[in-house]
């Protein structure tokens, strides 16, 4: 059956040396004794859906970040397979198979908790129309601007080899022979920490805007660098980022900001000018002299990668609340400069920005509602008459909106002491709790009452 990878095994010194030609030929094949890839990192699921595909007669190959992470010794985040199947004879295969996607048609196989993506082997060649049978019908469509709009154009595994975004990405192995079949030269890139794009940059950005911050993630996450000519057109390209769909892009970010590398994920992004394009409204408040936004920012993510690397919960929720905070609060400043009271000019900010930052990645409901509590909690945190603090504690925002003054005044913002009061008054018992509150003096509640008889002046 796999006769057409057949006596190219020889050719791995020729691909050590020649690694930055991209041009598939015929694959170079490393062996089952000359990696480290073995049936027991992988999860159950995938080689039972590799079998599955294989007893039916299909090719079945692990491929993308599982084979890469594996190879370096990593913990894959999840397991891809791809496939000669159609993704109509892949749900025959399999009873918990299900087809998602109509543009883009993949494959999700369960078992038990697990879900496997597998995908068909994707082409460039569009099949003349006489074989498609319906001309007009295009299975793969392109922008104007050369975007991929549509992709169900099958193929083999090499065309599926080239079809991917980096050459470290297009790793194939089987269980057919257990052998890593590498059609690109990722081995030698993986080898030499190179992220190199397949094929032409430009073309390649242009037909799938997103790989440029893929890029910039692998780079951070792996700790590579990005090669020069895969790096060039980032800058002139970043913009093209604005034709994704607002929902993407916010999936994107998430896996940008919230995978364990979210700090060195955003000086990556900074460094190729992709920030801006993510979050514009922050990328302007982010002026050289600006320390505490950069602060903020930096502090935000470094906190939320040690809570992700110590296996505890983070919200995208409080990352976009900081990453947007040093917009709202500037929008917030120049609202009470123009003599709007403290408490609708935070929430017009919030509102300005929130709707403007929604056009370029679109924060689902869940996320922006707790995100803006948060915003407003940060307003009602200094007035503190007993009854408000203790309602205050019982608030189901109370821990973010605490964990983000901290934030705050981490950056260098000046609140008074307000986070040590905080702190303090969880700690104590109900005297305690009393005297703190009595020991404030003049009452915190003053500015609100000073801004009421402002308004009836
Ligand atoms: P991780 O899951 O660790 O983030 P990954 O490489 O597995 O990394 P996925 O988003 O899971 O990334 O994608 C799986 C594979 O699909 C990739 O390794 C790559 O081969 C291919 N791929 C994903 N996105 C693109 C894209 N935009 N363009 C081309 N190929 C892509
Ligand atoms: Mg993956």
């Amino acid at each position: 059956m796999l006769k057409w990878l057949s006596g190219a095994s020889d050719r791995l010194n020729s691909w050590l040396n020649n690694g930055d030609d991209n041009e598939p030929t015929s694959p170079q094949i490393i062996p089952r004794d000359q990696h480290n890839i073995s049936r027991k990192h992988i999860s159950k699921a995938a080689l039972n859906v590799i079998a599955g595909l294989r007893k039916g007669g299909y090719q079945g190959f692990l491929v993308g970040g599982g084979v890469r992470d594996l190879l370096l010794a990593g913990r894959p985040k999840d397991f891809d397979v791809a496939t000669d199947a159609t993704p109509e004879q892949i749900v025959s295969l399999f009873r918990g198979a299900r087809i998602i996607g109509r543009r883009f048609k993949i494959v999700h196989v369960r078992f038990g908790r697990e879900v496997i993506e597998v995908t068909t082997f994707r082409s460039n060649h569009e099949p003349k129309p006489i074989e498609l049978g319906r001309p007009g019908n295009k299975k793969s469509v392109q922008s104007e601007s050369g975007m991929l709009l549509r992709d169900n154009v099958f193929g083999t595994v090499e065309d599926d080899a080239i079809r991917r975004d980096f050459t470290i990405n297009a790793l194939y192995y089987t269980t057919a022979d257990f052998a890593i079949y590498d059609y690109t030269g990722g081995i030698y890139d993986l080898h030499h920490k190179i992220i190199r794009i397949i094929g032409d940059p430009e073309t390649r950005y242009r037909e799938d805007p997103v790989r440029m911050l893929r890029a910039a993630r692998f780079a951070a996450k792996l700790n590579f660098t990005i090669e020069p000519e895969t790096a060039a057109p980032i800058a002139k390209l970043a913009s093209t980022l604005r034709d994704i769909p607002a929902a993407r892009l916010f999936d994107e970010s998430l896996k940008l900001l919230m995978s364990g590398q979210g700090l060195a994920t955003y000086y990556q992004l900074k460094e190729y000018g992709l920030f801006e394009q993510l979050f514009p409204e922050t990328g302007e408040v982010l002026t050289p002299d600006n320390i505490f936004a950069e602060q903020l920012i930096t502090n935000a993510l470094k906190n939320t990668d040690k809570r992700i690397n110590q296996g505890k919960p983070v919200t995208p929720a409080f990352i976009f609340a900081a990453m947007l905070w040093p917009a709202v609060q500037r929008r917030h400043l120049e609202l009470m400069a123009d003599r709007i009271p403290e408490v609708p000019a935070l929430h017009q900010a919030s509102q300005e920005i929130v709707s403007r930052q929604q056009q370029h990645t679109a924060i689902p409901k869940r996320f922006g509602i707790p995100m803006r509590e948060i915003w407003d909690l940060q307003l009602r945190l200094p007035r503190r008459s007993s009854r408000r603090a203790e309602s205050m504690l019982e608030n189901r925002r109370f821990r973010a909106a605490y964990d983000f003054l901290l934030l705050r005044e981490e950056a260098g913002e000046d609140t008074g002491g307000l986070g040590q009061w905080w702190t303090d008054y969880q700690n104590h018992n109900g005297d305690q709790r009393d005297n703190m509150i009595r020991s404030l003096r003049p009452p915190a509640n003053n500015s609100r009452r000073s801004t009421r008889k402002r308004k009836t002046d």
